[in-house]
This record gives structure tokens, C-alpha cells and sequence, in this order.
């Protein structure tokens, strides 16, 4: 065994797809299908495998009686339930530090509420983040966060970001200056995230790997097509790093069944069949799962 794969799964709700492309959130017949359909597809598969993972789970979806249910199953077959704020806001460090607080305390109680145990993990919606995110994080005795992306070329990014910041669209108009934060985790130092520092926090970088720079994200994946994005699943074994991989929900959502309607136009493989998407996710589990072992986010943090 050379390393260590985590399959980590933003479990988004439909509503927060719908909202970011200006579509009408209430145009979704089925709005929970990611945690009705979904997430009961990724732990069937995940149990033939004997993978444990991370789902990110947005705080609204936790409070409904038949989410926490499902939510609770998925912690009993050994899985880690994980903060990705309360309502999903992708321009979360615009807000003041008392609305970016709540939104970590109020997921933070219905994840506890729904499945009896404390998350000790945040990812940000759109990776979204600002030095008063981490040190809230750090107040609040969170061990991780998981909201940073090591960008090829990321060195290049702080020259580019006022223009990003200006002409981008808007989950980045607040957006840190960050060159690339390295691929393996580390303490952080609060004030410059994508710095090591004396933090009790640590971050778990992940979405690219290092050699060669390709996403190990779904969304990446779907922008790139198969082949480009499938380049690292024959150069994985030969990276010493955490192979830290982003799915969402959406890739084990069916969309013949009415889900996804208003949104098969706007997003990038959405409407493939479910059978190419599962065996694309049996695909990448086989590449990450190469001569490494497949722990949660909260055994690295
Ligand atoms: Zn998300």
C-alpha cells in the first residue's frame, strides 16, 4: 500500500443548482431525490467495496425527519457526516462574520440532531472561503476543513484574481487570494489558509492531483470528458499524496424520473443514463482504491 484514497460526496440539494443558474427552485417535482435516491446508491455501492467516506451535507436538508433518517443510516454502516453550511450560500465569505457563524452552528445542530454525533469536518459551498471562515471553524473545535483546491498553476492565481474577482462570476468576487495550498494536509495558519501555520485546524486539500494535474471531481470530470479527466486513474499509483476525490449526488441521480428536468440543460453530464454513471463511479473507485486504502477525511484530519 502506497497511500491512503477518500471518497468524499457533496450531497448539494437540488434547490442550490436551481438557484445558482436562476431557475425556479419550486420546478422541482422531487427536491430531495439527492438524499432519496442518491445517497442510498452511493451507500449500496460503497458497501459492496468496503469504502467508508465523507458526505457533506447541507444543514436544511438534516432537519427532515426522513433525510436524518437516511443520514443515520449511512453513520451506522461506518460513514462520516460532515458540515457544508446551513443553506448552501455560494458567496458565503461576502457575509458578515455572525451570518458565516451561523451558518456552521446551524448545520452543525441539525447534523448533530439527525445522527447523534458532532461533525468535525467543513467543506465551503463553491469552495468559497475567507480567513474569518477558519478561524470560526477553529473556535468552534472544528479538526478540518476540506474547502481548498491545489489549481495547477495555482502560483499564477493571485495575478489573476482581481480580473476573476471583477469579471468572474460572482461565488468569486470575495474570494482569497490563494496560490496553491500543496496536495498533502497540513495545519493552517487562519489569517492565510493556504499557508501551514499553528492551527489546531487542519485543511485537506483536494479535487486535483499532482502528477499529472487532473480533477479528481465529478464536476471537473464532467467539464473535461472522460478521457482527458481519466488520465490520472492510470498515473494514480505513483503519487505519494492523498488521492482526496469530490463527488456530488447528482452522479448517482437517475434523470428519467423527473428530478432533473430543469436542470439536464444546464449541467454537464447530468442526463447521462444512470447505468454509464454508475459504472463511471465503479470506474474511478477501482483507479483510487490502486494500492491504497480508502479512509474518511476525519481519520487524515
Ligand atoms: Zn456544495
Amino acid at each position: 500500500m502506497s497511500g491512503v484514497a477518500c471518497v468524499t460526496v457533496d450531497l448539494d440539494p437540488l434547490e442550490t443548482y436551481l438557484r445558482n443558474r436562476g431557475l425556479d427552485p419550486r420546478s422541482c417535482p422531487r427536491p430531495r431525490a439527492v438524499l432519496t435516491d442518491a445517497l442510498p446508491r452511493f451507500l449500496e455501492l460503497l458497501e459492496t467495496r468496503g469504502i467508508r467516506a465523507t458526505f457533506f451535507v447541507v444543514g436544511t436538508d438534516a432537519l427532515h425527519p426522513e433525510n436524518a433518517a437516511l443520514l443515520r443510516d449511512a453513520v451506522g454502516r461506518g460513514h462520516e457526516i460532515a458540515n457544508h453550511s446551513h443553506t448552501h450560500p455560494y458567496d458565503l465569505s461576502a457575509l458578515s462574520v455572525s451570518e458565516i457563524e451561523a451558518e456552521i452552528t446551524a448545520a452543525q445542530d441539525a447534523i448533530t440532531a439527525a445522527v447523534g454525533r458532532r461533525p468535525v469536518g467543513f467543506r465551503a459551498p463553491g469552495w468559497n472561503v475567507c480567513p474569518a471562515l477558519f478561524r470560526l471553524l477553529e473556535s468552534h473545535g472544528y479538526r478540518y476543513d476540506a474547502s481548498l483546491v491545489p489549481l495547477p498553476l495555482g502560483r499564477l492565481l493571485p495575478f489573476a484574481l482581481p480580473v476573476i474577482k471583477r469579471t468572474g462570476p460572482p461565488i468569486f468576487r470575495n474570494q482569497i487570494a490563494w496560490p496553491n495550498p500543496g496536495h498533502s494536509p497540513y495545519r493552517v495558519d487562519p489569517n492565510t489558509p493556504h499557508r501551514p501555520g499553528e492551527s489546531r485546524l487542519r485543511e485537506i486539500p483536494g479535487g486535483w492531483q499532482s502528477f499529472p494535474p487532473v480533477p479528481l471531481s465529478s464536476t471537473f470530470s464532467a467539464l473535461l470528458g472522460d478521457r482527458i479527466s481519466g488520465l490520472w486513474e492510470r498515473l494514480a499509483p505513483l503519487v505519494s499524496a492523498p488521492l482526496v476525490y469530490i463527488f456530488h449526488g447528482l452522479d448517482l441521480l437517475d434523470h428519467t424520473t423527473g428530478i432533473a428536468a430543469p436542470l439536464g440543460a444546464a449541467k454537464p453530464g447530468l442526463r447521462d443514463p444512470l447505468d454509464v454513471k454508475v459504472r463511471r463511479v465503479n470506474r474511478i473507485l477501482d483507479a483510487l482504491g490502486k494500492g491504497r486504502r480508502f479512509v474518511r477525511l476525519q481519520d487524515l484530519g
